[in-house]
């Protein structure tokens, strides 16, 4: 089973006849082949219902097809759809062409006009053939101006991430014909050209020519032996696009390599457990090289909000990539930061009005912790040194972030002759989702009190304890923080990477208390997960005081400076990222999740074995009683055709904030089905035939 989308470099470029002749190569071939024409327009009603020119061409030369969506109006398909009073969109087109691809054999889709012609107002065909993946067959109108057409294509098909498996070049007009301007020899001898010149252009980009058609005035008619002719130009075409490589063609070989050498994360090197493949992914979905596709649950650790393969993004970070790429931030600056830290103030809580950016959510926690102590250094008071955390925290894996980090979750024991000693307070017992209780602060009030003399900071993360737990607690208690640390002179710094951005239902989970932290961390979705990057912000006073340092307390400067700082690509995707995010309306699309979650997680609560359901925003957590063995989860999840990877006993879902309904639906249900097979089967889901309904 194989399937290819014919493309054209322009309308009439010869796509019919293309697909009509290798209809017949394969034929000749023994190659099962039918064609499939996802939009037909000029369409002919008849008593068996409409005729589809295409298909009649096929026919002629003995192939098989039929055409999906047909339109009367012989115009573009954007516009037929229009006047006929309809609309053509790309899921729905998706879905009907994969339900076409032929068990056996190749299908052909062939496409109408180029890539850029429009299906409706949003989407164009370029956006169906990504939906598709399927390799891409060009075929080049042999006319002036030809090669033009031709790289522009290839370029803008390498741009969508698909593949063109080669091109045929077909000359469709008499000679002289094309333009009264040019001398016939002229035209001649260009056309003439086309074929080599095309043919080495597409060797440099792995695209081989596989036929140069030459005119044929009596294409269009029904006389079997013009058609030989055109298969047999075809054959070879027919036969390399029989044989091109699968798509997960060396996956066996990269994963047996990547079990040999590669290091996971958290994982052994010698006993890892097991990864999967992933080939590409678009919209909510990844896509594994074995074909299974999954509805992405993680979004890739918190930071895909966007989604995979986001037009805005891609482009944004192509078009930087074309431009400056990176340069040192010592003594430079670049368009990209600027504009990014412009955004960043506008977002963030009012008072954050200086920018630091970094590499990495941890590097951007190491920064902030330099950033507190160098404050009280210069500011005379160099004893204020510790650092006051939470029980059931996560702040990275450097070593000065992991020693804010859960003692026990966090492997304190395993560091500890070189890990900072740093002050914990149990985590905030008060709930997001029940009313809030004083008595809730007093553990942190208690040690505050106690250590202020020696704390340089309070670090927490605000709202929601991320990979510590997944632990949703009062907001009040950031305002209680707040005061208590304006009180006794010790900094709050927020470690916003996982909850900023929207993730909570608020652009930052600061937002649900209405507090300004004197530090902000910011990562993962700030560039919407297209690429590292964090920031650190910090307040008018707290970069004062630092800079007002005399020589013998760090002269004023801030002694950071990472090789990567500011990397024009990340700025610059995070800026596209952010203007997408505020181009879009997110916060209703969170609440709209939280709603499905909340509605689809609630009968987890009935199963036994689940000790608590809890949803915030985007964000969907069954916590079960005891541990959970992740590999044979994710099996099951995978089963299911989702993407959840458990951890510790909490079994959780972030997706994309661009997720539809169907895909939650599909998320929540394998949630549901794991947990219920899980109690059937001693804690670990199995995987199945009752899977298969999920
Ligand atoms: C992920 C995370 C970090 C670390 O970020 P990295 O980019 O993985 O280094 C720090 N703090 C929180 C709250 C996080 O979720």
């Amino acid at each position: 089973m194989r399937a290819f989308f014919v493309t054209g470099t322009d309308t009439d470029a010869g796509k019919t006849t293309v697909t009509a002749g290798l209809l017949r190569a394969f034929a000749k071939a023994r190659v099962p082949a039918f064609a499939v024409k996802p939009v037909q327009t000029g369409c002919r009603e008849t008593k068996d219902g409409p005729e589809a020119p295409d298909v009649v061409c096929w026919k002629k030369a003995g192939g098989e097809g039929r055409a999906l969506f047909c339109f009367r109006t012989p115009v573009s398909p954007h516009l037929a759809a229009q006047i006929e009073g309809a609309r053509l969109d790309v899921s729905s087109l998706a879905e009907a062409c994969r339900e076409a691809v032929a068990e056996e054999g190749v299908t052909l889709f062939e496409g109408a006009g180029g890539l850029y012609v429009p299906l409706n107002e949003d989407e164009n065909m370029l956006d169906l053939m990504r939906e598709l993946r399927f390799p891409v067959l060009l075929v080049v109108a042999n006319r002036l101006g030809c090669l033009n057409h031709a790289l522009l294509s290839l370029e803008a098909l390498e741009m969508a991430g698909l593949r063109a498996a080669g091109m045929v070049l077909c000359r469709v007009a008499p000679p002289a014909h094309t333009d009264a301007g040019t001398r016939p020899e002229a035209e001649e001898l260009i056309l003439g050209d086309n074929a080599g010149r095309l043919a080495e252009e597409g060797a440099k980009r792995g695209v081989p020519l596989l036929a140069d058609i030459p005119y044929e005035e009596h294409f269009s008619s029904s006389d079997g032996r013009c058609w030989d002719v055109m298969a047999a130009r075809l054959e070879k075409a027919a036969a390399v696009l029989a044989a091109s490589p699968e798509e997960d063609e060396g996956a066996k070989e990269r994963l047996a390599f990547d079990r040999a050498h590669l290091w996971h994360p958290y994982t052994s090197a010698l006993q890892p457990l097991p990864v999967r493949e992933a080939a590409g992914a678009l919209g909510a979905r990844l896509f594994l090289s074995d074909g299974t596709s999954l509805v992405d649950g993680m979004s890739s650790w918190w930071c895909r909000v966007h989604g995979y393969g986001n037009p805005r993004l891609v482009r944004a970070l192509q078009r930087q990539a074309a431009r400056l790429s990176h340069v040192m931030f010592g003594g430079l600056t670049h368009a990209p930061a600027v504009e990014l830290c412009r955004r960043l103030l506008k977002l963030l809580p009012a008072g954050l009005e200086h920018i630091f950016p970094a590499d990495s959510g941890s590097v951007a926690v190491e920064v902030s912790m330099k950033m507190a102590l160098q404050y009280w250094q210069s500011a005379g008071r160099g004893e204020k040194c510790r650092f006051v955390a939470l029980r059931g925290a996560y702040h990275g894996d450097t070593l000065g972030a992991m020693s804010l980090c859960d003692p026990v979750t966090g492997m304190h024991a395993l560091f500890s002759g070189v890990l900072t000693k740093q002050i914990f307070v149990e985590r905030p017992a008060c709930r997001f989702d029940a009313p809030y209780r004083e008595e809730s602060f007093a553990p942190m009030e208690e040690t505050l009190r106690a250590h202020a003399g020696e704390t340089a900071a309070v670090v927490v993360e605000p709202v929601v304890q991320g990979a510590g737990g997944m632990w949703f607690y009062h907001p009040a208690y950031l305002r209680r923080l707040r005061a208590l640390c304006d009180e006794l002179g010790v900094l709050f710094i927020a470690d916003e990477i996982a909850t900023g951005f929207g993730r909570t239902g608020k652009m930052f989970a600061c937002d649900f208390a209405g507090v300004t932290p004197d530090i902000m961390c910011v990562g993962k979705a700030l560039t919407g997960g297209m690429m590292t990057l964090s920031a650190v912000a910090a307040t008018k006073k707290v970069a004062s005081v630092i800079s007002g340092a005399d020589a013998a307390h760090g002269g004023g400067a801030f002694m950071h400076g990472p090789t990567f700082m500011g990397n024009p690509l990340a700025c610059a995707v995070a800026c596209a990222s952010l203007d997408e995010l505020c181009a879009s309306p997110w916060q209703e699309k969170v609440e709209h999740i939280r709603q499905k979650l909340e509605a689809g997680l609630a009968p987890c609560r009935a199963v036994p074995g689940v000790a608590d359901v809890r949803v915030l925003g985007a964000i969907g957590v069954v916590e079960m009683e005891k541990g959970v063995d992740v590999e044979a989860w994710q099996d099951f999840f995978v089963a299911c055709g989702v993407w959840i990877r458990p951890f510790g006993r909490t079994v959780y879902v972030m997706p994309p904030f661009i997720v539809s309904d169907e895909e939650l639906e599909t998320l929540s249900q394998a949630m549901l089905a794991a947990v219920r097979s899980a109690a059937k089967h001693g804690g670990t889901p199995f995987v199945d035939e009752g899977v298969f309904s999920c």
